[in-house]
């Protein structure tokens, strides 16, 4: 029987992540709800055994929310179904070769899995067969970190075979058994180990890393969706960035454009960090929403391809930031990414560092090259400020600069200035209208007369636009 009394809820003092400190196991875990509970009990009075598992049970250690709960049961997906529709209880079998079903109380779902071991891994990534066990500790056995490998009932308290208590107070990601083998069963948990550190703020144990690294060359197996998967959450997570610095020998085996990035000085005033580092504060410098993220990981990474010292001694990037587009261009491809998406990332990367003037007509300008996506426009000020933020302390005016940008922007739309061929007085039609035949010459004399407007020649009035475009 765990012991119910552990003090483990001191461990939850990191006022880093903001957490509460939970004073008892109750309170730790009092935001189990109601309807969690109900199916442990649907499943214990049909005379099984049922256990709340996995990163459930390892965020409320950390005061964290969680979005899924799953339950790991002694009973077979075949018996809890019988069970819970009896209770009158819906059920889905999303998982049922592996042993999983997911419960529904109102709109609220919950996995129940059977213990199980799993069987080899012939391909790196998928247990050829699973096994079903009968006991707790067999299943926790086969979970990949001790941190994830702890089990809660609210009656029998914590059940810790592997010393995940003591790992999550010591931050710490550890394998749970013999790091190379369960690295070499199944690729993808190198990621999440990554991952977990990014998001926990955790160090991975010595032997654990070492693991991981002598197995990074079978991540080639796992597809490209569980990557992006796993790197879109270890770059939205609050320690991203240090987790891109101390871990970029392992995540190189899906980012080898990060290696030479690494330790790369650039030799200039304006940065105190190496190429590698500097990437790593700004994709913590911008908020944590994934188009911002990927542009702030990609930005510079064209700049050790570009970088020649100059005559005086300082280093030089010129046309950087189009050999990064270049770059993540085909990391996102490789990646497996929607073109709609990669073409945004690709637009903040190309613009990052051009000089936008503080004044309207240089914002319109700005704003045409993104196509009048005001959104975009935005990210790239945010792209623009977490950039200043990585860069010497000197630079933290550009701060405010980009700031300003985006207040200029809010008095553009105010006003309902132009900056689009849409918000144009005349259309496509108007100009056919001169005798200016249907082809890229219509679209060449609308931009003409957008630029006129911007630059305040014009008004956007459309007797104004056609007088303007015959001239
Ligand atoms: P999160 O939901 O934040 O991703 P999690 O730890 O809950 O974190 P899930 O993918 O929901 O991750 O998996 C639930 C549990 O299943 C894990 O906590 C772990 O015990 C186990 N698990 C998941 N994936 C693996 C894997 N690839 N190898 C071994 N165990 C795993
Ligand atoms: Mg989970």
């Amino acid at each position: 029987m765990p012991d119910n009394s552990c003090s483990f809820p001191s461990l939850i003092s990191d006022e880093a992540l903001g957490n509460p400190i939970p004073q008892t196991i109750e309170a730790t875990f009092s935001r189990l709800p109601d309807s969690a509970i109900r199916v442990v009990r649907i499943l214990e009075a049909g005379g099984f055994e049922a256990w709340f598992v996995g990163g459930f049970v390892r965020d409320a250690l950390l005061g964290r929310t969680c979005s899924d709960i799953d339950i790991a049961s002694s009973a077979s997906w075949q018996q809890a179904q019988t069970l819970f529709e009896a209770s009158g209880l819906r059920t889905h079998e999303t998982g049922v070769a592996h042993g999983t079903l997911t419960i529904l109380v109102g709109d609220e779902a919950f996995e129940v899995t059977t213990y199980r071991r799993d069987g080899s891994y012939s391909d790196s990534r998928h247990p050829s067969s699973v096994e079903f066990v009968s006991s707790i500790e067999e299943d926790l056995a086969r979970r990949d970190f001790t941190i994830n490998a702890i089990a809660f009932h609210p009656d029998r308290g914590l059940l810790d075979p592997y010393g995940g208590i003591g790992d999550l107070r010591e931050k710490t990601i550890r394998a749970v058994g013999d790091p190379a083998k369960r690295f070499s069963e199944d690729a993808l948990r190198i990621l999440r180990a990554c991952r977990f550190a990014a998001q926990l703020g955790f160090d991975i144990e010595e032997s654990t890393l070492f693991g991981m690294l002598s197995n990074k060359g079978i991540v080639y197996r796992v597809s490209a969706e569980r990557i992006t998967h796993e790197l879109d959450r270890l770059l939205a997570a609050p320690f991203a960035g240090s987790a891109l610095v101390k871990y970029v020998d392992v995540l190189s085996c899906v980012l080898p454009e990060l290696v030479a990035m690494k330790g790369f000085e650039q030799h200039t005033p304006y940065h105190i960090y190496d190429v590698l580092e500097h990437t790593a504060h700004v994709v913590d410098g911008v908020p944590p929403y994934r188009l911002a993220r990927w542009a702030a990981l990609f930005h510079d990474m064209g700049k050790p391809a570009c970088f020649f010292f100059g005559e005086n001694g300082v280093g030089h990037f010129y046309g950087h930031a189009n050999v990064s587009v270049t770059i993540a261009r085909g990391i996102m491809s490789r990646l497996k990414m929607s073109p709609a998406f990669a073409n945004r990332v690709l637009a903040l990367v190309k613009h990052h560092d051009e000089v936008v003037e503080p004044t309207p007509r240089a914002v319109k300008r700005m704003l045409t090259r993104l196509d009048g996506d005001v959104e975009l426009f935005h990210a790239l000020c945010d792209l623009k400020r977490g950039d200043a933020r990585g860069q010497a302390p000197h630079c933290a005016g550009r701060i405010d600069a980009a700031s300003e940008l985006e207040r200029i922007l809010d008095d553009i739309q105010a006003a309902n200035e132009a900056f689009t061929l849409k918000s144009l007085a005349i259309d496509g039609r108007d100009v056919m209208g001169l005798g200016i035949p249907r082809g890229p010459e219509v679209g060449a004399a609308l931009s003409r007369a957008l630029d006129a407007v911007i630059d305040e020649r014009v008004p956007n009035e459309k007797d104004a636009l056609l007088e303007y475009l015959v001239k």
